[in-house]
């Protein structure tokens, strides 16, 4: 191609397979290789980008990505979609640089994006695309960064966007792509699955397909591009980057090569791609020092960012590591909410865990002498923490709640209660009884794994429930201590009037569940029954009437929630219930349990037990 045939109206770039390098038009496809499926790539006339670029306002105006339309694409400028993306900052990290030994360690902030992901540079390039080709509608396969973003851009772009994710997709994200009025369905199965039927609607309905391809990097390059200027015009000796799809990490390469080919920046960085342990197909293709993926039939990884078992781009991410003499590994989701934790204490950088691979690989690069102490290194943190709370809750404590004194601040303070969970979450699954310990043991083990010294009365309930766990045949781990320490020193202080001594419980598949209970309330030996539709029902309803008998108190259940703890096949429960009384008392409680049903029993007790002390005080 020449610029002087641009200057008369053709088309400045072209779309190839990166496979069989066949010539595809994109009003035929902009997505795949017609033949041979391949993913597609952007080539330009760079002589007549160099002739049109203005180097000056290059250097000179703010940085954001709508800066770059000279190196995207787009043909019609009075198309372009925008919500003023990009410009993310880029901070020097000195805390979390001198925690991991590395002296010049930068983040680059993706999060800061609309809609709180990188990906939204790619999206306004697709979007813009689609509006090119007259779209009426776009239809995209997520596991959920994409959608919200595709959502957000279809909005503005007045389309109707169609969205498929699979079953499970994180509740931020998923409100996202509703909120921008997204139609969502939640497919049963993998990301592949929602994406082999989305390809399928594009065909049938003529929805523009958006998603993983050519277009989309084109946008994405933008990242490299600022990490360039903000470095004031020297290159990184590294970057490291999650891989997911491959798209974004083969996008960056494209821009760095593009600034070069440029004559803006004089070498490369080498780069770094991270997957997790629980899915790498690109990490063990390229250290096979193979291009082809082995698909990855169940990913299993808490980064839903990266279930990518078979990537589209990931042929074209091994090429970008390789070619830039970078390297690939791996690492486990408990370095990667280790390495989320630290990012957000040291740097005050929240991210989602997929954005956290790099953080996680800082340590092993430097011990392996894959990247240098005093090296230049970025890392980019590519989601917003808050488009997955649920994730960086499992390694925190769930905040207690107290009664409005200052002796309970006092003794949340002298508990040390908020350091709880963050220590049961290291080494969670170790077992530390099989048998009943004695108290003086018990005391001695809490202080030493949790650094907290229990008061006798505390040791003596902690005892209790370890006594349950042991006599239901569960070994008792170290998450499961985390939370019978946070159930007990949050539950009510002092013995409560409420006391069960046993309960009994039949239930069948068709029939009503009845429960028999004994308590003690006030000291007073009573013995009731319920029924219900289900056991935990039956039991509480009988409980309710033998406090009812003596004590009066009125309240509803408004709340009922059952979490596993420590996944697995012999997994324990944390229940919680919500109990509200005539005056509006809101009562939160707690119980754990390896049995559902003890669980629920033990809040329940709690929670009226602090609803009464309340009425009484
Ligand atoms: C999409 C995504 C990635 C992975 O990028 P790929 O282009 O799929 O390799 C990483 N982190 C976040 C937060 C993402 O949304
Ligand atoms: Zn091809």
């Amino acid at each position: 191609m020449r610029s002087q045939a641009k200057k008369s109206g053709s088309r400045f770039y072209e779309l190839r397979c990166v496979a069989c390098d066949r010539r595809v038009r994109e009003e035929e496809s902009s997505t795949r290789c017609p033949t041979c499926r391949s993913p597609l790539e952007v080539r330009y006339d760079y002589e007549y980008i160099r002739s049109r670029l203005n180097r000056y306002s290059l250097r000179n105006s703010p940085i954001k990505a709508m800066k770059y339309l000279d190196f995207y694409p787009i043909e019609n400028l009075s198309l372009v979609v925008s919500l003023d993306e990009g410009g993310t900052p880029l901070y020097r990290c000195r805390k979390l640089g001198e925690a991991a030994g590395y002296s010049r360690l930068y983040i680059k902030n993706e999060g800061a994006n609309p809609t709180g992901v990188f990906k939204d540079r790619g999206t306004i390039v697709e979007l813009t695309k689609a509006k090119e080709h007259g779209a009426k509608a776009v239809c995209v396969a997520s596991t959920g960064n994409m959608a919200a973003s595709v959502a957000a851009y279809a909005t503005i772009a007045m389309m109707p966007c169609y969205v498929l994710v699979p079953e499970g997709t994180p509740i931020g994200k998923m409100a996202q792509a509703l909120s921008y009025g997204a139609r969502v369905l939640q497919v049963r199965g993998t990301y592949n699955d929602a994406f082999g039927l989305t390809e399928e609607m594009s065909q049938r309905y003529n929805f523009y397909l958006a998603g993983d391809y050519a277009f989309r990097v084109e946008g994405q390059k933008s990242q490299a591009f600022e990490i360039i200027e903000q470095l004031d015009w020297r290159v990184p000796a590294a970057v490291i980057v999650p891989m997911g799809f491959g798209t974004n990490i083969a996008a960056l390469w494209k821009g760095f090569k593009e600034f070069h080919i440029m004559g803006l920046i004089d070498r490369l960085p080498r780069l770094i791609g991270v997957q997790p342990e629980g899915c790498s197909p690109i990490v063990a293709a390229f250290n096979r020092g193979q291009e082809k993926m082995i698909p990855v039939e169940r990913p299993n990884t808490i980064c839903s960012a990266l279930s990518a078992g078979d990537p589209l781009d990931g042929v074209k991410a091994v090429r970008a590591i390789k070619e830039s003499g970078g390297c690939a590994l791996t690492v486990s989701d408990g370095e990667i909410l280790e390495g989320q934790q630290q990012l957000a204490r040291l740097e005050s950088i929240f991210v989602e865990p997929a954005g956290a691979l790099p953080i996680a690989a800082l340590q092993s690069l430097l011990t392996t002498a894959r990247v240098r102490a005093d090296e230049v290194v970025v890392c980019l943190a590519t989601g917003n923490g808050l488009k997955d709370p649920r994730a960086a809750l499992r390694v925190l404590p769930s905040p207690p709640s107290i009664e409005p004194s200052m002796q309970e601040v006092d003794k949340f303070l002298k508990l040390k209660l908020y350091e709880i969970r963050a220590a049961g979450a290291k080494n969670g699954e170790r077992n530390l009884f099989t048998e009943v310990p004695s108290k003086g043991a018990l005391t001695d083990l809490v202080n030493k794994e949790f650094g907290i010294r229990l008061t006798p009365e505390y040791s003596q309930r902690v005892l209790g429930l370890v006594e349950d766990f042991v006599n239901k045949g569960k070994p008792v781990t170290k998450a499961d201590l985390q939370y019978i320490l946070e159930t007990t020193l949050k539950g009510a202080p002092g013995e409560g009037v409420l006391k069960v001594e046993d309960f009994q419980v039949t239930t069948t598949l068709h029939g009503h569940a009845q429960a028999k209970v004994w308590v003690r309330f006030d000291g007073e030996q009573l013995e009731s029954s319920g029924t219900g539709v289900g056991p935990v029902d039956a039991v509480i309803s009988a409980l309710k009437t033998a406090a009812n008998s003596r004590g009066r108190l009125f309240f509803e259940l408004i709340d009922y929630q059952v979490e596993i703890n420590a996944p697995g096949t012999d997994a324990s429960v944390e229940t919680t219930l919500v109990l509200k009384d005539a005056q509006g008392n809101r009562i939160v409680a707690t119980g754990t349990s390896p049995d559902i049903i003890v669980a629920s029993v033990q809040a329940f007790v709690d929670g009226y037990n602090l609803l009464w002390a309340r009425q009484q005080s």
